[in-house]
This record gives structure tokens, sequence and C-alpha cells, in this order.
């Protein structure tokens, strides 16, 4: 097509590279700003026990409404976030809102713990020992409301300062999560020196499950995991079949499409009552 334009094409691939360069300055302005215009929401994605038929906790999931951009996704603002800092103020907010959301519920008796995505940058630059117990202290909430989850990412930063945050977190109460666990280059080794509670097994394990390589792989983790006595929690769940598979792998704490898409509060509140659209 590129050829039949001859001439044509140069202005074609110019003002194609140029929309997006612009869309990117005009996003990185306005996310500066996306707080304070209230353009962020959060949506809460539910993680299930199959054994138990249960909801056991909600993942908060930041979102971004453009004005004119419409919905941003956060795999596109949270790395612009990092690479302005404003990950600071856009983590400091969601902490914020998740804390209102978990007191909220608490209060309604219910007893689901929210996690939060933490960024290794918010980490490494944040006293976050002392901004839990301040959150803590000011919604009067038990820490077993709140989770964090951290990509495995931490391999590239500093480690030492990493682990005692993390080390930190734990000793408030609150449990800690290894996100995405499976894309990084030195997965295994992690389990054995960062302080976890739970992995979450990437969605990339589940794609394909067919596949009886990758079916052993999960198995594998599983167990080992079971002996750590770590948590794992499979994301990205999206048919009857995987869930089988995994099933009989021993895979039993479960995130993904085919039980919930991520949902606003009442949403979350309504499968709570009625405790359908889950597939169990
Ligand atoms: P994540 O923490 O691994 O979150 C899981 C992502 O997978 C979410 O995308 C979720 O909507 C999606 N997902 C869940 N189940 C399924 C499924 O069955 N199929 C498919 N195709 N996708 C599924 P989302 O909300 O777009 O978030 C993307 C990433 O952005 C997150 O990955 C997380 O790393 C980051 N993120 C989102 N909110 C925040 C935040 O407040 N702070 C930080 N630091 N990162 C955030
Ligand atoms: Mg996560
Ligand atoms: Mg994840
Ligand atoms: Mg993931």
């Amino acid at each position: 097509k590129a050829k039949e334009s001859g001439k044509n094409q140069y202005a074609f691939y110019t003002d194609e590279m140029g929309e997006e360069r612009i869309r990117r300055i005009i996003l990185e302005h306005d996310l500066r700003r996306a707080i304070e215009n209230e353009q962020l929401f959060i949506l809460y994605q539910p993680k299930f026990n199959i054994k138990t038929s249960s909801i056991v906790g909600v993942e908060a999931l930041t979102r971004w409404q453009h004005p004119t951009y419409g919905y941003v996704s956060p795999m596109e603002f949270i790395t612009m976030a990092e690479e302005t800092n404003y990950i600071m103020e856009l983590t400091e907010w969601t902490l914020e809102k998740a804390f209102v959301q978990a007191t909220e519920w608490s209060r309604m008796g219910i007893s689901l713990p929210i996690a939060i995505n933490l960024s290794i940058k918010f980490i490494e630059n944040k006293n976050v020992k002392g901004i839990f117990e301040d959150m803590l202290s000011k919604y009067k909430l038990d820490p077993s409301y709140l989770e964090v989850e951290i990509t495995e990412t931490v391999m590239y930063s500093n480690m030492e300062q990493i682990i005692q945050q993390m080390n930190q977190l734990r000793q408030l109460g609150i449990r800690v999560s290894m996100d995405d666990f499976g894309t990084g280059y030195s997965s295994i080794s992690l389990l054995n020196t960062l302080p976890l509670d739970t992995i979450k097994l990437d969605k990339t394990f589940i794609d394909n499950i067919d596949d009886k390589n990758k079916q052993v792989i999960i198995g594998g983790i599983l167990s080992m995991a079971e002996q750590l006595n770590l948590s794992v929690v499979t994301e990205g769940i999206e048919t009857k079949d995987e869930e089988e598979i995994l099933t009989c792998l021993g895979g039993y704490l479960v995130q993904g499409y085919y039980y919930s898409k991520p949902k606003n509060a009442a949403g979350v509140l309504k499968m709570i009552r009625e405790q359908k659209g889950v597939h169990l």
C-alpha cells in the first residue's frame, strides 16, 4: 500500500509517527493533572479459591479516562508515570483509595483483602513501612485487609533495600505477592531471596496450557511453592478448559476473566452478595 501511494508514503509515515509522538507528549503532560482532574479511578478484580468456591480477595487496578484519548491502559500510563516520577503521587492516591474501600467493606463485615500493585520505583524511593503504618492508624484498619503485589523486575534494582522494605511490610502484617511470576530471568532464585507470602503465576503459563511441557513446569512450580509455604494465584484464566487443566495440576487460587473482569466496588459487592457469575 505504501508503494501505491508513491511519494505520499513519506508524508503518511511522518504523520503517523508525529501522531504517536504527540499522543505521548500530551498524555505525559496530562497525566500530571490526572488526579486533580478526577480522571483516575480504580477497578477491583476478584481472586477466587476454587476449593471453597469463594472470593478470597481483590486486586486494585488503576484506570485512566482521558478527555480526548478516552481509555488509556495502565500498561501505557504506569510506565509513563514511572519515567516521570508521577508514580509516587499515583501510588499514594491508589493506596488511599484502597484504604477507604477496605474500611468501608470492613464496616460492612466483609473481610476482603485489597491488593495494591507497588512499582519497584516506589519501593526504592519511599519509606513504604512508614506510609502503611500511617494509613493503618489513620483508618484504624487491620493489616489483613491489605496486600501488596510487586513485579519481578526487582532483580535489576537495589535488592538489599527492597528485601528490607518487604520484610518491614510483612512485620506490619501486610502480605506480599510476587506479581507476574515466571516472566523474569531469575524467577526461581528470587523465591530464595525475597520474603514472600504468595506468587502470582503469570498469564503466559496459562496461554497454550495444552502444551505438555508447560503443564510439567506449572506442576513443578505449584509443588515447589507448596513446600516453600507460598500460595500460588494463577492469573489470566479465561476458559473452563484452562481451569480444568490447572486444577488437575493442583492449582486452586485463580484470577481471570473466566471468573470476573475488574469491576467497580459496587460490582464486587454485588458479586459477593450473590456469589453468582462465579463459575465455581
Ligand atoms: P497485573 O498486576 O499483572 O494485573 C493483571 C492484568 O491482567 C490486569 O490488566 C487485568 O485486567 C488483566 N487480566 C486479568 N485477568 C485476565 C484474563 O483472564 N485475560 C486477560 N487477557 N487479562 C486479564 P490491567 O488492569 O490492564 O493492568 C495491567 C498492569 O498495569 C498490571 O498488571 C499492573 O502491573 C499495572 N498496574 C495497574 N494498576 C496499577 C497501579 O495502581 N500501580 C502500579 N504500580 N501498577 C499498576
Ligand atoms: Mg498485579
Ligand atoms: Mg499480575
Ligand atoms: Mg500479569
